[in-house]
């Protein structure tokens, strides 16, 4: 649990709601009882109408009333990479989701299920229980079928006969050894990637069969680019500070401490007392692997986007592009350009959810291609195809559970189409079709497609995708529904020196644009929904904060980075002691 992104949030803070009405919890709304207090209006632009960008809105407008809030998004449609589409198919219809289909409720998913809550959207969240198959069944396939991952519910006989008989898991217990005679690294190392820590400590054959896998599901990339210090945070601080990982945890359990990412401090003591939820959404959480909602969640979108369009002091503004912000020392106001005016518009301060290398396009300075902010130009990003199909035979999958994944250790013959995993959506997510069938998602590309210029096109994508269930899992049926999209440069990836560049990103901003420009979004410090969400509301926060100070000027330190500098690192809990 340690090695997870951020430490878990306790349960505590499911706590039941005092009112069913309650529109926010209590800290939001001292917070905006503290912020409403000047009547000057005053204009903030938001760039992008992603999850981030929706969400940024939303929190704006409702603790700053009187400022207009303009959102441009160079699509036709809000939502960014969460979208979902219904299909018609004999006898009813079926959800295919784009980009994100589920969520879990731990860690910044709390400010996630406070939104839910404020948005009433609760009678629309479908819970998948930690007994469910989904839950349960998870699997790798290597090098020629699937084999499921331990888990309590197997059986203690099961999972061992499995560690011992599957090649996947070989090279195992040499790794717990290797991991507890390791030396840790040098102290001049700054950085290392994902790849290397764990090949170091694990052995090659466990990261290359389990680490890859892993990290092919979340990020569709590459374990030799990608930053252990951004992915794997505890790992590397337990390194750093016991030696190693398993001596570091053997050492915080004896002297009955724990560890907390800095950068989790703030929503552990926004939540640590409990979220209000309301009671039946509190009951069905308590024991929620993942959750969705009945619509898909592009419905999160959708609803965002219902409630600000309604709002007097927002204005939506879709299939307009930002494209050049400027900003002259000591004005009090910062320049945007747009695409359908030739005018420029000026505005107290700008939020930024564009990806980071779009950002950084637009940040030059004026009449130049000099980038102001160029190290925002330097995170790269995966493009990923992800093929929905539905068959009307709801018995194709032998073994019911989430999905699997497929480890860079796979032999070239068994996945030529270079697919990443397979979501068996008519369990991840059991509720949302309105007829029985067995539905699937095939995620292929990702860093596999790097340097590619060219990609598959839907038919092909489609083929590829119908190759890889026929080898895998068998399925020779033809799909009653399909759909394609190409995700182009869909998933940033936070490689090897992320953080310092991040750092840098923050001095940039800071320094620049004196806190008129502020950015947040998948592309810093985390790519997961909840991220988004939770970066969406602080940076709303930050702005809110700026225009209701005594001379309504933004924090020149808070670009929406600070937190790279402000919070590094962790701390070291003792029985309620704290040290840094
Ligand atoms: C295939 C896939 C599956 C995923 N699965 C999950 C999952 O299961 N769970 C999970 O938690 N996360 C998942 N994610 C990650 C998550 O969906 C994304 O990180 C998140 O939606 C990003 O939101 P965002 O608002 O930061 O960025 P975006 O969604 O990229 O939004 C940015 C917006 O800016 C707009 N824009 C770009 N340039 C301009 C411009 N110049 N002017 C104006 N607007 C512009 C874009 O059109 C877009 O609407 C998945 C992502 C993908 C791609």
């Amino acid at each position: 649990m340690l090695l997870r992104r951020h430490g878990r949030l306790p349960n505590l803070f499911l706590r039941p709601t005092p009112l069913r009405s309650l529109p926010s919890s209590p800290s939001s709304q001292r917070f905006f009882a503290e912020v409403a207090s000047s009547e000057k209006s005053q204009d903030v632009a938001i760039l992008g109408a992603g999850i981030t960008g929706l969400t940024a809105a939303y929190y704006l407008a409702r603790e700053t009333p009187d400022a207009k809030i303009t959102v441009y998004e160079a699509g036709e449609s809000v939502g960014g990479w969460m979208q979902s589409k219904w299909v018609d198919v004999e006898g009813g219809r079926i959800l295919f989701e784009e980009g994100p289909r589920t969520l879990r409720p731990q860690d910044n998913g709390a400010v996630t299920l406070q939104l839910i809550q404020d948005l009433r959207l609760i009678p629309e969240v479908q819970v998948s229980s930690v007994r469910s198959p989904a839950a349960q069944n998870r699997f790798i396939y290597y090098p020629d079928h699937l084999v499921r991952m331990p888990h309590p519910s197997h059986g203690l006989v099961k999972n061992i006969y499995n560690l011992i008989t599957e090649p996947v898991f070989k090279g195992g217990l040499n790794a717990a050894i290797n991991e507890w005679r390791e030396e840790p690294r040098s102290t001049t190392v700054t950085d290392e990637s994902v790849g290397n820590f764990f090949s170091r400590r694990l052995g090659h054959q466990v990261t290359d069969n389990l680490v890859s896998a892993v990290m092919h599901g979340i990020y569709a990339g590459n374990i030799y680019q990608l930053s252990v210090k951004s992915l794997f945070p505890a790992a590397w601080f337990l390194e750093k500070e016991y030696g190693g990982v398993l001596k570091g945890l053997a050492q915080l359990r004896g002297e009955q401490a724990t560890i907390q990412q800095k950068r989790m401090v703030p929503i552990a003591e926004e939540f640590g007392s409990g979220i209000h939820l309301e009671p039946d959404f509190r009951i069905a959480l308590a024991h929620a692997s993942v959750y969705t909602f009945q619509r898909g969640l592009g419905s999160l979108a959708e609803t965002l986007k219902d409630r600000l369009v309604h709002k007097h002091n927002v204005q939506m503004k879709t299939n307009t592009a930002a494209q050049s912000v400027a900003y002259k020392p000591n004005s009090p106001t910062i320049e945007l350009k747009h695409s359908g005016s030739e005018s420029t518009d000026q505005y107290d301060c700008i939020i930024s959810t564009l990806p980071a290398n779009a950002t950084s396009k637009i940040c030059c300075d004026p009449s130049s291609t000099t980038p102001r902010v160029p190290s925002l130009g330097l995170i790269p990003s995966v493009t990923v195809m992800v093929v929905n199909l539905f068959f009307t035979n709801a018995d194709l999958v032998q073994t019911p559970g989430f999905g699997y994944l497929l480890p860079r250790s796979v032999p070239f013959d068994q996945n030529p189409e270079f697919a990443l995993g397979v979501i068996f959506d008519s369990y991840a997510a059991p509720e949302q079709d309105s007829v029985p069938g067995s539905k699937f998602t095939v995620m292929l590309g990702g860093h596999w497609w790097d340097g590619w210029d060219a990609f598959p096109d839907g038919e092909q994508g489609i083929a590829m995708a119908r190759t890889v269930l026929a080898r895998h899992l068998g399925i020779v049926d033809k799909p009653v529904a399909t759909h394609a999209t190409l995700q182009r440069d869909c998933i940033p990836q936070y490689t090897v020196g992320h953080e310092d560049r991040m750092k840098q990103a923050h001095r940039d901003l800071e320094s620049g644009y004196r806190g008129k420009l502020k950015v947040a979004g998948n592309t810093y410090a985390g790519v997961g929904v909840n991220d988004c969400v939770r970066a969406g509301r602080d940076v709303a926060r930050s702005v809110a904060r700026g225009l209701k100070s005594a001379n309504g000027q933004q924090v020149t330190r808070e670009t929406g980075l600070q937190s790279f500098i402000d919070d590094e690192g962790f701390r070291v809990n003792y029985h309620g002691r704290k040290k840094d």
